[in-house]
């Protein structure tokens, strides 16, 4: 008989978005990976480092990758820690800020991962709605969470929030406030500077979506240098290998590569979400590189499945808060033109 911790033998693990086997043969809009390849540079810089030199350990601080990171920034590298995507640095979050017992929070719908990493290290999690104009419901005046989670913008809805809203929710709160800004590249406003002026915020970001990076695993924390260095005690001291290290140094160093993709994902976001709107569906807003469409017979499964059918994929979720729509990626102009006509030809169901 195995006796596995109770918290864990009672978790169900977090499912991540279907990778199919033969992903080229779909139009695949399920996952939020950028449809353009990595900076010509990334791939010099990682074809570099695929040589004799693998026999060597990697630099355990990632000292290039967080440097480039805080000239971008303008950060001290002492404010930056590389992590094996923003997954890992998340997990090191909780571990770092919440005991068994802990509470952690979260708004639902956002991340629900944050809720699968608390249940392993056995923190309480407690989770707070939204109205519908996307204004969190219920926090307390003053509240005492060890950690909130604040994913802006919103996945998978894609709204923000205010920076003024976000400094004022860190006020409230005597734990930290960590803003997950994965899709924070393809938004009007960052939380950097309330990293400078408040000393509970925390932002992490990552390279899966904005850099074309989702396969390396790459992510980063930036935060006061006490939290990097708590985090650093607990991070595996080998956390990214050479070929990561280079990849993310070489992506951060080619601004003009990422800036030219990050804009022509945005463009098309905004033209798919229009046409959406010209044949009947509802869609939010969004500042990240997915939009959230309802049909007016909020049916996400039909809309779903019509989409796999015609072999696009999309993401849908059973939530009762999220299963009146799904959630599409934003590919490239001719997928999004190809989806445009598949859903016009599902309709709305009116
Ligand atoms: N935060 C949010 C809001 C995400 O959607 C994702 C990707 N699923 C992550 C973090 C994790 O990203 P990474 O690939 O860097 O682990």
């Amino acid at each position: 008989m195995i006796t596995l911790r109770k918290n864990i033998a009672e978790m169900a693990g977090y499912v991540p978005g279907f990778q199919p086997e033969d992903a080229a043969s779909y139009i695949k809009l399920n996952t939020n990976e950028n449809p353009y390849p990595p900076s010509p540079q990334v791939i010099d810089a990682i074809a570099k480092e695929a040589g004799e030199g693998l026999r060597r350990y990697p630099d355990a601080a990632s000292r290039l990758a967080r440097e480039e990171a805080g000239k971008l920034y303008g950060f001290d590298p002492s404010w930056v820690i590389m992590a094996n995507g923003s997954d890992e640095v998340l997990n090191n979050l909780i571990r770092a800020f919440a005991g068994e017992g802990d509470e952690i929070a979260y708004i639902h719908p956002s991340y629900s991962y944050y809720g699968t990493l608390a249940e392993i290290q056995g923190a309480r999690v407690r989770t707070f709605g939204l109205t519908e104009r996307f204004e969190p419901v219920g926090i307390p005046e003053r509240y005492d969470a060890r950690l909130f989670f604040l994913t802006n913008p919103n996945a998978p809805l894609g709204f923000t929030y205010s920076q003024r809203y976000i400094a004022e929710l860190a006020g409230r709160l005597s734990g930290v406030l960590v803003v997950d800004e994965a899709y924070a590249d393809f938004a009007a406003e960052n939380s950097l500077d309330l990293v400078r002026s408040l000393d509970n915020v925390v932002v992490t970001r990552t390279f899966s979506k904005s850099y074309s990076l989702a396969g390396m695993r790459l992510g980063m924390a930036i935060a006061r240098p006490e939290v990097i260095a708590a985090l650093n005690k607990i991070r595996d001291h080998y956390n990214l290998d050479r070929l990561a290290q280079s990849a993310a140094a070489a992506a951060l160093k080619d601004q003009d590569y990422f800036l030219g993709c990050v804009a022509r994902i945005k463009e098309t976001r905004d033209w798919f979400s229009a046409e959406l709107e010209k044949i009947g569906f509802g869609v939010i807003p969004s500042s990240g590189n997915y939009v959230f469409a309802t049909a007016a017979d909020r049916d996400g499964a039909r809309i779903y499945q019509g989409l796999y059918e015609r072999r696009i994929l999309v993401r849908h979720f059973t939530d009762p808060c999220l299963s009146q729509g799904v959630r599409i990626s934003i590919g490239n102009k001719e997928e999004m033109e190809l989806t445009v006509q598949a859903l016009r030809e599902i309709g709305t169901g009116r």
